[in-house]
């Protein structure tokens, strides 16, 4: 029988008035019924976040790193449940960089986040007087996800608000609920009532999204997701002004210097585009290659490519999966279809069986064609030649997302030198998208707003206030 999920509100489980389907993208199965929230489901959850505040808030700094510890703790203890359930709803394999590796994410960043913390500082302290800056946690958190990979952004959500003091209501996309609601349901078995709810809809534009960002009782929105949906929470935000950390898409340029070893980057080219079905805000969306080793980059490239098993993500032989949704799909599959009118394909470029598509390399592109100039979101990665260094870095940065990138070369000084001109969050040199929980991560121009990780992504999460006396 399919299995029907409830809302986590106050602490319990909440039966919804209705479901709907969550389909396994591998064999469009239902593999779970979630509940669709009304605005009045919202609403309750939003009061029982403000409720727990109250001695939430008043926990000691000790208190808060003992409850995330064991929020990570009992996470850990389900994560092959997490991730079978991130594979049947995602389609990401379980093997590879797939749903154990994602549940890999959460544990090091739960575990990391935990032992931050942000004291008291003290400003000045003579005979003028002391002034003491003290970081107070801003209330109820509202939370929204996509379906890339929907464990470990809401932990990248959940974590650093819990830490700070802070109460949450989480709302995941409507792809993939059911490891969210199911994370949640675990937290709750170590926290108060009421410190983390979550709440899901099915509907496309998206009502419940929308309340939350225009919800009086909501005191900062973190969302992850599409520029357009970005834009739009900002806009409904401002009314009550709250905080915002926006993190949204990118297309992320990669350049490969002449200097390079072609053999030996070829499998960090691959899982910079590739990682996640190119389902990843920062994987690599468009790869610049100098003249004198395009060939030679494009064949190693290939090459490593044809050696990965694209399958049902529950098949231990499968490394990936297939695209999430259909909306997706069609995106990649017409600007794939637009591409090898003006490119050459190396590999791939036929949609296979239901929401399958095969790893796709198309070379000789230029910059203003689609594959290149938008966030693909999928496993297409278009190939462009360059010959002066100046040229490409411009080309890089015309865009008007500013999220990652890299540089490959075997001199790293030229590299960072290089990086450091590159409009946008994060450079790698000889590799892409690695992010880790130490390192502030976010995106520049449209890419977003604010950052996530380390100690200034938990800042985010608190108002400053100053005592002087
Ligand atoms: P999306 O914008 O369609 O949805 C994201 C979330 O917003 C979902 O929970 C959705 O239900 C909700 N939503 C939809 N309409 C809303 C509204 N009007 N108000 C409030 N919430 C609303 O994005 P997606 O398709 O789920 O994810 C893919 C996008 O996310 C890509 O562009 C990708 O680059 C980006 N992304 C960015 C990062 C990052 O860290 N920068 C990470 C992962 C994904």
């Amino acid at each position: 029988m399919t299995q029907t999920y409830q809302m986590v509100i106050d602490g319990q489980s909440v039966a919804a008035a209705s479901t709907f389907e969550v389909r396994n993208p591998s064999t469009g199965e239902v593999i779970g019924l979630a509940p669709e929230a009304s605005l009045h489901d919202l609403n309750t959850a939003v009061a029982a976040a403000h409720a727990a505040f109250k001695t939430w808030s008043a926990s000691s700094d000790d208190d808060l790193r003992s409850a995330c510890e064991a929020v990570t703790a009992k996470i850990a203890e389900h994560s092959d449940e997490l991730a079978r359930l991130i594979t049947l709803e995602q389609g990401k394999p379980l093997n590879g960089l797939g749903s154990r590796w994602e549940m890999g994410g959460v544990g090091a960043w739960g575990g990391y986040t935990s032992a931050l913390s942000l004291p008291m500082k003290v400003l000045q302290d003579n005979n003028e007087g002391r002034v003491e800056l003290h970081r107070k946690p801003l209330g109820v958190i509202g939370s929204i996800t996509p379906w890339n990979f929907p464990v470990m952004i809401a932990i990248w959500h959940i974590m650093p608000a819990l830490r700070t003091g802070n109460t949450v209501v989480i709302k995941p996309s409507p792809m993939t609920p059911l490891s969210t609601i199911r994370m949640v349901e675990l937290m709750n078995e170590v926290l108060p009532s009421g410190v983390v709810n979550c709440v899901t809809g099915s509907d496309g534009g998206d009502s419940i999204g929308a309340a939350m960002s225009a919800h009086p009782d909501i005191r900062k929105i973190v969302f992850t997701g599409s520029c357009a949906t970005g834009e739009k929470v900002m806009r409904s935000a401002a009314e009550t002004m709250k905080r915002l950390t926006l993190e949204m898409g990118g297309n992320d340029a990669g350049i490969v210097l002449p200097d390079v070893d072609t053999a030996q980057i070829a499998e960090g080219l691959f899982w910079g585009g590739f990682i996640n079905n190119g389902q990843t805000c920062a994987a690599m969306k468009r790869l610049y290659v100098h003249e004198d080793v395009y060939d030679e980059v494009c064949e190693h490239l290939v090459n490593f490519a044809k050696s990965i098993p694209v399958g049902d993500g529950m098949s231990e032989d499968s490394i990936l999966g297939p695209i999430q949704n259909q909306m997706q799909f069609d995106k990649v599959k017409s600007l794939v279809d637009d591409a090898k009118g003006k490119g050459r394909v190396l590999l791939g470029g036929e949609a296979g069986e239901g929401l399958f598509f095969p790893p796709t390399i198309i070379a000789d592109l230029s910059n203003d064609d689609p594959l290149v100039a938008e966030e693909q979101f999928g496993p297409a990665l278009p190939i462009i030649k360059f010959s002066d260094l100046d040229e490409v870095i411009a080309q890089a940065n015309r865009s008007e997302n500013g999220l990652g990138g890299s540089v490959w070369s075997q001199d790293i000084e030229k590299a960072k030198e290089i990086a450091l001109k590159m409009e946008c969050g994060s450079v790698w040199i000889n590799k892409h998208g690695a992010i880790q929980p130490n390192a502030p991560f976010g995106g520049v121009k449209k890419s977003g707003i604010g950052v996530e990780f380390g100690e200034e992504g938990l800042q985010e999460y608190t108002d400053v206030q100053v005592v002087f006396s």
